[in-house]
């Protein structure tokens, strides 16, 4: 008897778990553009976006930003293409009203022992020449800077970061972690947005987001008018990089064998965006 108690009150508090989790992820939950999965957002866009703004400045303060304009105007020009096609997707998906929390931003990070790029939210995108010997050329930058945009208009980030929160900082609002613990959420916010720091943890991208990024970048890439076959190229030469001493960007993102086959299955979809691309160029 007492062991029948014991299992229903074991019982009522695991269906109410669960239908606490079920209320939360309801009520915190939002779209994904393109795949329509739904995330769990427990941190407002607006509380994000400001802290990005803030780490960003500061990123760039303490950088060395590359002088070489040849650099600096292929990463803008390629950016641009990709921006103006992630936006078409968000207004597409009945998104559009998110497109003013992008402020475009180019920059060129100059460290040529970092193989790595991101995108805050907001837009705020850097590249590290340490990459560009992997892109080759603009249409490898393409994909990289579309896999890294597509990342940021999933809201990738948020749901990281909600995480990171759950599990790091006991739960916390964002504005209060960053009061009471303001380095821990700093560095869980870098961590986060798969930037390069000496100290602090990386945080390696799920499989989910992985490939919600590659599909969501392909497409953009392709709309944008590279051809995403390229893409193939580009993580198998990320793949033959001294395993000892990997790239950044594969720190935070699994090995690129596992990738291609997947890429292989998402192509037919991005070529049909780069054909129309192409249609509507002539
Ligand atoms: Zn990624």
């Amino acid at each position: 008897m007492i062991q029948y108690k014991r299992d229903r009150r074991i019982l009522s508090v695991w269906i109410g778990g669960v239908l606490f989790l079920m209320l939360l992820t309801l009520s915190n939950c939002a779209e994904v553009p393109v795949t329509h999965r739904r995330g769990l957002h427990l941190v407002s866009n607006s509380e994000l976006n400001t802290m990005s703004l803030q780490e960003y400045d500061n990123v760039i303060k303490s950088s060395k930003l590359s002088t070489d304009q040849g650099k600096i105007e292929m990463i803008r020009r390629v950016g641009t293409r990709i921006a103006k096609a992630a936006e078409a997707f968000l207004e597409e998906t009945g998104q559009g009203q998110k497109i003013k929390d992008y402020q475009w931003e180019f920059n060129v990070l100059e460290d040529e022992k970092t193989a790595n790029a991101w995108c805050m939210p907001g837009g705020k995108v850097a590249v590290y020449t340490g990459i560009l010997p992997y892109t080759h050329n603009e249409t490898g930058l393409a994909v990289v800077m579309g896999h890294e945009v597509a990342h940021a208009l999933a809201d990738h980030g948020n749901e990281r970061m909600s995480q990171g929160l759950l599990t790091q900082l006991g739960g916390q609002a964002l504005s209060t972690a960053l009061k009471q613990k303001p380095q821990q959420t700093q560095a869980l916010f870098m961590a986060v947005f798969g930037m390069t720091t000496n100290v602090g943890i990386l945080l390696p991208y799920s499989r989910l987001h992985e490939r919600e990024a590659d599909r969501i970048g392909l497409l953009i890439m392709g709309r944008a008018g590279y051809d995403p076959r390229e893409a193939i190229g580009f993580w198998e030469r990320m793949g033959k990089t001294d395993q000892a001493r990997p790239p950044e960007l594969l720190s935070t993102h699994p090995a690129p064998d596992s990738r291609i086959a997947g890429i292989r299955e998402i192509l037919p979809e991005a070529i049909q965006y780069y054909d129309q691309s192409k249609m509507k160029g002539k």
